[in-house]
């Protein structure tokens, strides 16, 4: 079944927010000073557990989503995550399960389990390979060894084409784009520059701040020739490009929205949907799962939900209200 919303956008993915804890503080994401040991996660019974997920998952395939990204917070600390991901693999219409994570948990055990459960895709998140920036910015008191070892550890798994997800940062991180490229040249990975978004409130979102799509293009292509590639599927949010006979991509939400083609929908830890990483509502799917409505009845609740969806936020953040005023879902809680 395909449904479409008002701008004819079909649902085709679903990012699941599995967590919203993380053993990361990352400066963009969950500053510390937010994130403190005052904080209030959710407790274990507000969250979806791994029965309702499927649940949900099995009613999304049937309108139309073929691929799944597990997310969070930081996805590995949840408990037998590839039990779950063993389940999705077998609801039927579901082709592509992908993970984002900070990869330090990425052990060798955790990987194989990983992969033999049936993910399909690694996206591993890799800010500066620098040591003292990396503490900087992750909050944490891992090193880049640690996800490199993770990085390993996947593809020791059999896992291929890792995507390396860096947050390009004004005076944070710029500095680390080159070396980023060179370290993972011919190593199977991708990495893919993403540019820091205005994702939630927390994190002090100035655009001044964002090296955009142009600055990197610049940077890398002071030193190597580089070629526009095509797209690998309608709605890949990452540009590509080739450079000596490498891949890199960027992720330009902000100076190049890709809101023409966004299919996903995204499901948080506690069970609310929201059909735009910025949207302002939220839709509680929970209750209704934990209510006596019967599948049909969800599907249909979820039906309306798309046919109404017009989000658009990233076409239309400059045009707008100021994006500081309008109350936002964090990214560690709605998973990215
Ligand atoms: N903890 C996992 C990780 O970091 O890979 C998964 C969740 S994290 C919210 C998903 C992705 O969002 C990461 O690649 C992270 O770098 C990115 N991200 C978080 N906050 C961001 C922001 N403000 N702008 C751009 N990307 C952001
Ligand atoms: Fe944690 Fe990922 Fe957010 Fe960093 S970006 S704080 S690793 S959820
Ligand atoms: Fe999709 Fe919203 Fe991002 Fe646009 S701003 S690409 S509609 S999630």
């Amino acid at each position: 079944m395909n449904i479409t919303d008002k701008f004819s956008r079909k649902l085709r993915d679903v990012r699941i927010s599995v967590t919203d804890r993380c053993n990361f503080r990352c400066s963009y994401c969950m500053p510390k000073d937010i994130y403190d040991s005052n904080y209030k996660f959710f407790k274990k019974t507000e969250i979806l557990s791994f029965e309702e997920i499927i649940r949900l998952t099995k009613i999304l395939a049937d309108l139309g989503v073929k691929k799944v990204r597990l997310t969070g917070g930081e996805p590995l600390l949840r408990k037998n995550i590839h039990v779950l991901i063993s389940h999705i693999k077998n609801i039927k219409g579901i082709a592509d399960i992908s993970m984002t994570t900070n990869g330090v948990l990425l052990s060798e055990k955790k990987a194989f389990l990983l992969k033999e459960s049936g993910l399909n895709r690694l996206t591993v998140s890799l800010d500066s390979l620098d040591k003292g920036r990396f503490r900087e910015i992750s909050g944490s008191n891992y090193v880049p060894d640690d996800v490199l070892i993770g990085i390993e550890n996947a593809k020791k798994a059999g896992f291929h084409n890792i995507k390396i997800n860096m947050v390009v940062k004004k005076n944070v991180n710029n500095q680390d784009i080159i070396p980023m490229l060179e370290n993972f040249y011919g190593s199977d990975c991708i990495v893919r520059f993403i540019e820091f978004m205005d994702v939630g409130n927390v994190n002090f979102w100035n655009k001044n701040e964002v090296i955009s799509l142009e600055n990197i293009l610049s940077v890398i292509s002071k030193k190597y020739n580089i070629k526009s590639l095509k797209k690998n599927y309608t709605s890949e949010v990452a540009k590509r490009w080739s450079f000596s006979g490498g891949e890199f991509g960027v992720i330009s939400s902000i100076s190049n929205p890709f809101c023409g083609d966004c299919s996903r929908i995204r499901l948080t830890a506690e069970g609310k949907l929201f059909t735009c990483l910025f949207a302002e509502k939220s839709h509680d799917i929970k209750s209704l799962i934990r209510s006596s409505k019967s599948d049909v009845e969800i599907k249909n609740y979820l039906t309306s939900m798309w046919s109404a969806r017009d989000d658009r936020y990233s076409e239309t953040r400059t045009t707008s209200v100021d994006s500081k005023i309008i109350k936002k879902a964090e990214m560690s809680y709605i998973g990215g």
